[in-house]
Formats: structure tokens, C-alpha cells, sequence
């Protein structure tokens, strides 16, 4: 199977957007890319940093001759994206995506899809809370996992192409049905997104703790959750929208989890309490065996030697 795309145009230049034409140049997988953003600025930005070899001001013109067109918008523009491209597919084309949410992807998309278009909805599980052109980096994608969601029908060669392209930039690919995705991620990354949002609000909403003290004493742990509550408000205000029913399931489990630890707290359990963190403890051990983290004290912020981003996520 022939690796290479002759074309391939990104819709979104952002941090995955930017950091995949960088992945597609090291792979040396594209022989043009064409790319479109929202705003001049971004449109201009990923021109100088030669993401694209030309780069247009709608959608529309970014995918014309494209055999490979990757969304890498926020998912609440999915619908309208895709509308707007839809009669400039070229018969043949491969569509893909980024979204960190597969059901209400596929129900937004799929159907402004042409016959005889193909649509692999895809989700790399690797980013970070910096958003836009600059932010990106070429091995984002590297030894992390990319899920591909196929709707029924799908082309077994396209899928395939698809399969060897994000492993062509660097991930491992595993595939399972939209529901199922949108019910691991509700736990994996939207849940912990969420908790970091609250618990962060709360503390800047308190009025018997300023927040000179919470700043200067964050290293006691708040500051792992800043990370993630630094995260794109419109990107995350569209996941939740989005994949609502599987986070309120993950949340009424989380909720009578912390019931029964406020509970263990209140009667002095503390047996409870340690049998749990012991338990959790060996999560993160096994998180790093399977090289999806470091050892390294200070996970979550750029380490000095690289630069780069602590864990994946997305
Ligand atoms: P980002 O850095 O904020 O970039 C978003 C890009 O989309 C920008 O180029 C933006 O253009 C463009 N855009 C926004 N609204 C648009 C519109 N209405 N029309 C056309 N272009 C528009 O976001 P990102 O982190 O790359 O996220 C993009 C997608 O990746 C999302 O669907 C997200 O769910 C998924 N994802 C994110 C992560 C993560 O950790 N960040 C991980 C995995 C998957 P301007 O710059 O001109 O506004």
C-alpha cells in the first residue's frame, strides 16, 4: 500500500492541526499540504512557519483536489465545516478527523459526506492545554494511541490508509465503536478536565483563602490541576456539550465514589482512605510502564532539556 498522499489539506491550524503537518514533513507522507484557519493571523502564522504550502481563507478552496482532509477545528464547527466542504470533495478523498468526541462527530458530519467519499472519524490521544499554530511540535503524536471510530460501510482499503497514516506520525492505532470511545475518553480525559475546572473555580471563589496564598502555596498540588484547567475554553465547552450523556454517567459514579470517601473521612476510616490511594498509587505505576508518562517529578510541565509536554492527553 502506497503511504504517501499527493495532497492532503488541514482544516484548523491549531496545536494538533500544526503539529500533524509536522509529523506528516518528518514522515515525508505529503507531498502538499493546504490548510485553512478561521482567523488572518493564524492563516499567516502557519505560512511563515511553512505548515502549509498555501493556505486559504475558507474551507472550501483548502480541500479542492485534496486525497486526504483532516478536521482539526473545535467539534461544535464539525457540521458547518463540513457543509461548506462537501461539494469540493474529490470523488475518492479520504475525510478524517481529530475530535476528542466520536458519537456527535459522526452525527454532525457524516451526513453532509458525498457517495463515493470516504469518512474515517479519528481521535489521537495526545495534546496539551496550549492551543494555536505555535504551540504544536513534531513528535506531539509520538508513542501515543490514536482511536479510530469506522462508521458501518466503511471502505476496508481507505481504513486502512488511514490506520498506516497515524502511524506514519508516530501512534499506535486502536479502533472501537463511537459509543464505546466516547464512554473511555468520558473517564480518561473529559472527567479529570472537568474536576481540574472545579476544583481550581473553587479556589478562586473562596473567600477565606486569598488567591496570593493559593498561588504561592500551589506546589502542594493545586498546581497539577491548573495545568489541565488551563486547557482551550472552546475546545472543552464543546467536548462537554458533545459527549454530555457519557460524562454525566462517569460523574454519577465519580459523585458516589466521593460520597463514600467523604463518609470514610467523617468516621475517621482511614483504612478506607489507604486501601484507595494504595490501590491508585499502582495506576500511575502502571501508566508509566506502559509509556504513556515519565517517572519524572515534575510531569505535566516542560521539562527543561526538551521543552516539551509532560503527559498525552485529549
Ligand atoms: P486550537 O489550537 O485552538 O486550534 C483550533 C484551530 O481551529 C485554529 O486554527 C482555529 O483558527 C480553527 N478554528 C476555530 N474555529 C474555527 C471556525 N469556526 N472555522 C474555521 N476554523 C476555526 O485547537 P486544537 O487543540 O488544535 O484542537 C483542535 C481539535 O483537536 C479539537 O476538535 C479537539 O477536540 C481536538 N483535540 C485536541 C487535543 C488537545 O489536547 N488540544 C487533543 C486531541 C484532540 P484560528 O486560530 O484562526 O482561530
Amino acid at each position: 500500500m502506497d503511504d504517501k498522499f499527493h495532497h492532503v489539506a488541514l482544516i484548523g491550524l491549531g496545536l494538533i492541526g500544526s503539529s500533524l503537518s509536522l509529523a506528516m514533513r518528518r514522515a515525508g507522507i505529503a507531498d502538499r499540504i493546504t490548510g485553512h484557519a478561521r482567523s488572518a493571523r493564524t492563516r499567516a502564522k502557519a505560512l511563515e512557519m511553512g505548515l502549509v504550502d498555501t493556505v486559504f481563507d475558507n474551507p472550501a478552496d483548502a480541500v479542492r483536489g485534496a486525497d486526504l482532509i483532516i478536521l482539526c477545528v473545535p467539534i461544535g464547527v464539525y457540521g458547518t465545516i463540513a457543509r461548506e466542504i462537501a461539494p469540493h470533495l474529490k470523488p475518492g478523498a479520504i475525510v478524517t478527523d481529530v475530535g476528542s468526541v466520536k458519537a456527535a462527530v459522526i452525527r454532525d458530519t457524516a451526513p453532509h459526506i458525498p457517495t463515493g467519499v470516504h469518512f474515517i472519524p479519528a481521535h489521537p490521544i495526545a495534546g496539551s492545554e496550549r492551543s494555536g499554530p505555535e504551540a504544536g511540535f513534531t513528535e506531539l503524536f509520538d508513542g501515543r494511541w490514536c482511536i479510530l471510530t469506522p462508521i458501518p460501510g466503511t471502505d476496508e482499503t481507505a481504513l486502512g490508509k488511514v490506520r498506516k497514516f497515524w502511524q506514519n506520525c508516530g501512534m499506535s492505532v486502536d479502533i472501537m465503536t463511537p459509543e464505546h470511545h466516547d464512554l473511555v475518553l468520558a473517564i480518561t480525559s473529559h472527567l479529570p478536565h472537568l474536576i481540574a475546572y472545579n476544583i481550581v473555580g473553587t479556589a478562586a471563589d473562596l473567600e477565606t483563602v486569598t488567591e496570593s496564598e493559593v498561588i504561592k502555596f500551589s506546589a502542594g498540588g493545586f498546581r497539577d490541576s491548573t495545568r489541565l484547567a488551563a486547557s482551550d475554553p472552546t475546545m472543552w465547552r464543546d467536548v462537554f456539550l458533545n459527549n454530555k450523556e457519557a460524562v454525566l454517567e462517569m460523574l454519577a459514579r465519580f459523585s458516589e465514589d466521593l460520597t463514600a470517601l467523604q463518609r470514610a473521612i467523617r468516621w475517621g476510616e482511614g483504612e478506607t482512605l489507604f486501601n484507595l490511594f494504595a490501590r491508585t498509587r499502582k495506576i500511575r505505576r502502571n501508566i508509566i510502564d506502559a509509556g504513556q508518562d515519565t517517572e519524572a517529578p515534575d510531569f505535566g510541565r516542560p521539562h527543561a532539556d526538551t521543552g516539551k509536554e509532560g503527559p498525552a492527553r485529549g
